[in-house]
Parts: structure tokens; C-alpha cells; sequence
């Protein structure tokens, strides 16, 4: 396949004239605190991303535009003009000062994507708590884990998703209240002790509230991420990121007033919010929020309803429309797109190539991750798109590959992905463990993990992570989490958890599991353990494929050494095994 350079029309032939021209120039003099006079953010009066995203739109005429266009998985259909928007988070905001809420307490979310799942955000950061969105999917152990290490106070949730979380309701004695969204009263419940309506509550709060101004360094919302080791830690992000949504709302979104946005990924993880909630709205702009799931007819019969116009989404789901075929997509009008951004995982040459050939343009990459916060690497509409890169770097952001010893390197070696810091919407700690965070950070260098290489012109391209992290349909997935979840089967003397190449989902998960004496290798148990890790975990996180064997190769200290495993899964050369335990 031909994977040269997709270069675009001059600018003054475009049909939309792009918000950003020159990238170079604009990152030759440039300087945040401009963007944060464009939002309007004064510290101590109403430095808050709530601010920014919902009511600064209440000066101007967008005060009745809609922000929100809600479809439910059941077809229902919502709207929510940005005056709508602030009242109601206002209320929610109430509702939390009311039940005690301070400066800096967590409120965590588990819900689908509702619109009450943002309104419950963006009224937490008004009332100045700190907001943790969680995956939905999620099975009670991962929740568990996120919700005792946070420390989280309230939890808004929905009476479906709260029923998952019994056998671990005992292990939360921070949560003080959970604030019950029965969505159009789809279940009939019992409320618990601790319980509270929200529909009841929301009726009786007021609509006026002074939001809590925040200074720019103050944490506004937490994910967690997986890594190697431990179970996953708290990215902790503060109000200042905004201004980092916004600017890359424009340059690399290039979002515009008249656009209809769509970005599908969840606000459980980090592309949902700062890209589902913040940059979209601080623009102004109007967006799609569909709370069902993957399904190509659907997806792209949304595409044709709401005349979508920019469109963000994740190489793992390119790949899986590319699956459904090439005569699907002819079936609908899909002429109102204009821009389709992807990120999350390498973005292949063929998706690029394909997106010419079925939307008429390339999908653009970008780079980034949950500790960056924001968009860092980027192809622009500007841009010629060579197919395979993640782009190049966002004004005001400098990346470079860094050697072993943190030294910048020449254009065309491999290395680790480094980022000069600060930028706005870098990670400001993760919760409770500041010793690993600053262990990110090398030779004036944020080290992130993964390993690429830079051409001479200065696009980046990624070649792999340089740890053990698993990546999943777009979903980091943390070994260790796997391995805890798998040892908990009275069966399992130990297991060790490697990422498969797939086609679709770039990897999968894998488990190698060895047995307490006494227990067979039977297919019945492998069934059985892959059934019981799904339960605890989520099927994003599972494994997909578990393989017994007599023991797993460990160092000498007793780590397990995933590298070789993955080595010899793949028939690849065990590199060095020096610290290999004897047999
Ligand atoms: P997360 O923190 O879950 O958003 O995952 C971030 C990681 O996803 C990065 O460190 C990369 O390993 C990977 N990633 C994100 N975007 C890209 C991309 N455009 N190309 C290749 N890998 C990516």
C-alpha cells in the first residue's frame, strides 16, 4: 500500500478555513496566560473549569444554544441548551454543599454516559470537589480500588450500576452518601441506608449558586491509570488544564462555532472528559453524547442524524468499522463530516488510508496520555498526515526523544518519548504517591513511558511502550491489577499477565496461570477463572485467553518476568535472562 504523505489543499481552497495555520510560528511566541484571558478566568473570582466550560456561555448568545444533544441506548433524546446546563449543575452543586461537601473532597461518578453523569461533574467542580469519573463497566474490584485509595465521600451512581457493587459496600467507610440517579425511572428499587434520590434532591435545590473559584493549581478531577507495578494510581489534574482543552479543541480538533462534535470515548477515562466535556464546551461548542455502545450501522447512522461534523475517536474502533466493510458506510450520508481526529493507541497506515477512501479525508492522530491531560502531539488540518505518525508537537509543548541516560537525541534514533515541563494540563501528583510521580520526571524531562523516534521534519512516530502496561481496545490495563484479581481463585498458586497482539483490539489480555497442588488443568477451570476475573474486573481488563502452566519464569527476587513470557509467546529471542531464577 502507498503510505506517502496526504497533503492537503491550500488553506484559501479549504472549505473550512482551519483555526490554526502555522503551527510552527504560533509556537515561536506564544503564551498560555493569553487563552486564560480568552476564557475569562480570574484566580479567586472564577478560576474553575465549570466556569469556563458551562458559564461563561450565560454572557454571550450561546446562552441558548444547545450544548448537549443526548441520544439513550434505547433511542430516547435529550437536549441541553448551556443556560440548562448551568442551572442544573448549579443544583447539583447545592445538593453536594448541602450534604457537607468541602474544598477538595472527592465525589466520585458510576454511571453511564447520561447527561446527569455531566451534570453531576460539572456541579461537583462548582461546588469545589475534586471529581473522579469511573468506567461503567467495571466490576466491583477496580472500583473498590479507586474509590478506598481516593478516599471518596459521595458516589453518584444508578440503582443498576449499585447492585454490581455489593460485595464490596463493606470496604467503603469514606463514602458518606450515594446520590441515586434512577435515569427516567428505569429500575424499581429499594433505597439503602445511605442512599439519597437525586431526583429528590436536585427538586429541592436551588439554581442559584456562586461557584467556587479555584486557583489555577488546584485539583479539579482524578483518573485513574495503570502502570507495571501496584494497583492503578490516581492522575491528579487541576482548573488550569482548561486552557490546554481549549487551546487543542481548536488546534487539533479544530472545533468551530458551527460544528455538531462527536467524541466516543467515555468519561471514565481521560479522552471523556478532557475531550468529551472540557474542550467542546469551553469552545462553545455543541456536541453528541450517545450512551450506548459500538455497533457500525449505529454509529454511523448517528453520524447521518445529527450531522456530524467533527468526529473523535479510537484506532480500535476505526479498525472494527473497517471490519463491518466498505458498502455499510455507502448506505449513509455521512457528507457532514469535516475533521476526524483519533487517539488512544497507534493509529495504522491502512486506517489513515482507508478514512481517505470511505470519508473522503484522513483520520488525523494524536498523542497524548492521562498524565498529560491534554492533547500534546497532533496532525493539524493543516498538515500533511504521513500515515503512521502521531504528528507534531502542539504550540507551547516540547517533545523530544531521550537515550537511557535522559539525553536529547537526533532525529531518526529511537528512544523514550520525553516532554518538557510544565504544560497546563500536566498531571499534578498521583493521589497519595508523590514518590512515584516524581520518579516520572528525569533530567528536566517528563519520561512517558513510551519509546519512538522523531524525522527530520519533526513528526513523531511510536514504536511501542517501554513497560509492561497492556493496551486493550485503547484501554491501558495494568498487569499487576490482573495478576491480583487471578490469585484470588483458591486454584491459582500465581499468574503473570502479558498483552497479545490482535488484529482489532491492538492487544489482548493474557494470562499464564500455575496451579495450587491438587488442582487440574481442566478446560473447565480455565473457563471458570476467566468467568470469575470478568466478574471481579471488567471484560475491557479480563483476559481473554488463560494458559496453565508448571511455573512462571521469576528473577531471582522473585518478579514475575513478563518479558519473557511475552518472548516466548510471541517465539521471539529471550533477550537477557541474567537475573532468570534457577530451576
Ligand atoms: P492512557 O493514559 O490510558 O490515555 O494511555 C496513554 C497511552 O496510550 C500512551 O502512553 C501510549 O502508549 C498510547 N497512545 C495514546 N495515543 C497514541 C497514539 N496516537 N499512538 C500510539 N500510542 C498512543
Amino acid at each position: 500500500m502507498d503510505y506517502s504523505p496526504i497533503t492537503k489543499a491550500p488553506v484559501d481552497q479549504m472549505k473550512v478555513r482551519p483555526n490554526l495555520i502555522d503551527v510552527r510560528t504560533l509556537g515561536g511566541h506564544f503564551d498560555w496566560q493569553s487563552l486564560e484571558k480568552e476564557l475569562g478566568l480570574v484566580e479567586g473570582v472564577n478560576y474553575n473549569l465549570a466556569y469556563a466550560a458551562i458559564d461563561r456561555h450565560l454572557e454571550s448568545a450561546r446562552r441558548n444554544k444547545v450544548a448537549l444533544y443526548w441520544e439513550g441506548k434505547g433511542g430516547e433524546q435529550e437536549q441541553y441548551t448551556f443556560t440548562d446546563l448551568a442551572q442544573l449543575t448549579n443544583r447539583f452543586a447545592n445538593v453536594l454543599l448541602g450534604l457537607g461537601v468541602k474544598k477538595g473532597d472527592r465525589v466520585f461518578l458510576f454511571m453511564e454516559r447520561i447527561p446527569e453523569l455531566y451534570v453531576a461533574f460539572f456541579g461537583a467542580l462548582k461546588a469545589g470537589a475534586v471529581v473522579g469519573p469511573l468506567f461503567s463497566a467495571f466490576g466491583p474490584d477496580p472500583v473498590r480500588d479507586r474509590l478506598a485509595d481516593s478516599g471518596a465521600r459521595v458516589l453518584v451512581t444508578t440503582p443498576d450500576l449499585k447492585v454490581r457493587l455489593e460485595p464490596i459496600l463493606d470496604s467503603l467507610p469514606d463514602i458518606k452518601h450515594y446520590v441515586m440517579v434512577n435515569k427516567n425511572n428505569r429500575s424499581s428499587y429499594n433505597p439503602a441506608k445511605l442512599d439519597l434520590s437525586y431526583e429528590e434532591v436536585m427538586a429541592n435545590a436551588s439554581s442559584d449558586f456562586k461557584i467556587v473559584a479555584r486557583s489555577k493549581d488546584d485539583y479539579s478531577i482524578m483518573h485513574y491509570t495503570s502502570g507495571t507495578t501496584g494497583k492503578p494510581k490516581g492522575a491528579v489534574h487541576v482548573h488550569q488544564a482548561t486552557i490546554q482543552h481549549y487551546a487543542t479543541g481548536r488546534w487539533a480538533l479544530d472545533l468551530q462555532q458551527n460544528d455538531l462534535y462527536w467524541c466516543t470515548a467515555d468519561p471514565g477515562w481521560v479522552t471523556g472528559t478532557s475531550y468529551g466535556m472540557s474542550a467542546p464546551w469551553t469552545n462553545g461548542i455543541s456536541q453528541l453524547i450517545y450512551e450506548g455502545g459500538y455497533r457500525a450501522s449505529t454509529w454511523y447512522s448517528l453520524i447521518q442524524k445529527y450531522k456530524v461534523t467533527v468526529w473523535y475517536t479510537a484506532p480500535t474502533a476505526v479498525r472494527m468499522l473497517m471490519k463491518a466493510g466498505d458498502s455499510l458506510p455507502q448506505q449513509y450520508d455521512l457528507s457532514s463530516l469535516r475533521h476526524i481526529c483519533s487517539v488512544g493507541e497507534p493509529l495504522n497506515p491502512e486506517a489513515v488510508i482507508w478514512g481517505t477512501k470511505v470519508f473522503k479525508q484522513p483520520i488525523h492522530d494524536n498523542w497524548w496520555q492521562t498524565e498529560t491531560g491534554a492533547i500534546l502531539i497532533a496532525n493539524y488540518p493543516v498538515m500533511a498526515v504521513r500515515p503512521g505518525s502521531m504528528g507534531r508537537p502542539i504550540p507551547g509543548v516540547t517533545a523530544s526523544i531521550v537515550d537511557d541516560t535522559f539525553q536529547p537525541m537526533p532525529p531518526g534514533k529511537e528512544g523514550h518519548l520525553a516532554i518538557k515541563p510544565p504544560w497546563p494540563s500536566m498531571f499534578r501528583t498521583y493521589w497519595g504517591n508523590e514518590a512515584m510521580y516524581r520518579s516520572k520526571f528525569k533530567n528536566g524531562w517528563y519520561i512517558t513511558g513510551d519509546r519512538a523516534r522523531r524525522d527530520e521534519d519533526g513528526y513523531f512516530w511510536f514504536i511501542g511502550r517501554a513497560d509492561d502496561v497492556i493496551k486493550s481496545a485503547g484501554h491501558l490495563v495494568g498487569p499487576f491489577e490482573v495478576e491480583s484479581a487471578l490469585i484470588e481463585h483458591p486454584a491459582v498458586a500465581e499468574a503473570g499477565v502479558i498483552g497479545k497482539p490482535d488484529p482489532i483490539a491492538m492487544e489482548v489480555v493474557k494470562a499464564f496461570v500455575a496451579l495450587k497442588d491438587g488442582y487440574q488443568p481442566t478446560e473447565e477451570l480455565r473457563r471458570e477463572l476467566m468467568h470469575f476475573a470478568r466478574k471481579k474486573l471488567a471484560a475491557a481488563v479480563a483476559p481473554r485467553e488463560i494458559e496453565f502452566v508448571d511455573k512462571l519464569p521469576k528473577t531471582r527476587s522473585g518478579k514475575i518476568m513478563r518479558r519473557l513470557l511475552k518472548a516466548r509467546e510471541l517465539g521471539l529471542p529471550a533477550g537477557d535472562t541474567s537475573t532468570l531464577e534457577d530451576d
